[in-house]
């Protein structure tokens, strides 16, 4: 949301023994690479730092909304506050003075950790391994071995879940917009091309 850059889940699942099940998971901009909030923003006012996050310039910003249906992950938001789009900037301000984003600095348990993609990566697969060992059912989500990025080249946020993404409100499969709207653009097309013959047989009988 345009106010909340993190959402943190508290989900109860029943179990098959009759009891609850506690899933957590906190959720957050994804940083993807290519973006497809910034490819279809009109006025440049999203861009990809340094860093590779990608972030809003408000004073550019004009309102207009695009990024917001372009998002797959239903991130980025219109504020009603100020009419314009705001998102995680993954604390771009922190990082230009080489600190960590606040969440992981805040994070008691490490839950949130921040680093180099790859690194942290390999630190979730090693994770996953560990919670397996325990009968976890625990998985990666947001990499490209383990699903979740769509048509989406690279996520530079990855989650460790314990159930189907659904449960914590992700996406199965997210996707760009441009997939999005090729079959209706072909169902249009092939509407009119039907349109044309039915035109052009009509005009041949009279
Ligand atoms: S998760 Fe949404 S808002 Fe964040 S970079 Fe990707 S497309 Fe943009
Ligand atoms: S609302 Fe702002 S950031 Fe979003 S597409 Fe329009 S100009 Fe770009």
């Amino acid at each position: 949301g345009a106010d909340t850059w993190r959402h943190v889940a508290f989900i109860e699942k029943p179990r098959g023994d009759g009891g609850l099940r506690w899933l957590m998971s906190s959720d957050v901009c994804k940083h993807c690479a290519p973006a497809a909030c910034l490819d279809v923003c009109p006025t440049g006012a999203l861009f990809r730092t340094e860093f590779g996050t990608v972030v809003v310039q408000e004073d550019i910003c004009n309102g207009c909304g695009m990024c917001q249906p372009a998002c797959p992950f239903g991130v980025i938001d219109i504020s009603m506050t100020d009419g314009k789009a705001h998102k995680c900037t993954l604390c771009y301000d922190r990082l230009t003075d080489g600190l960590e984003p606040a969440c992981a600095k805040a994070c008691p348990t490490d839950s949130i950790q921040f680093g180099n993609v790859a690194d942290l990566r390999e630190r979730a697969s090693k994770r996953v391994d560990d919670l397996q060992a325990k009968g976890l059912d625990a998985y990666v989500y947001g990499t490209e071995e383990t699903g979740g990025t769509g048509g989406i080249g690279q996520l530079g946020a990855s989650f460790i879940l314990l159930n189907e993404p659904s449960t914590y409100n992700l996406p199965e499969a997210p996707s760009l917009p441009q997939e999005r709207t090729l079959p209706g653009f072909l169902a249009v097309a092939v509407a009119a091309a039907a349109l044309s013959v039915a035109t052009v047989l009509s005009l041949r009988r009279d």
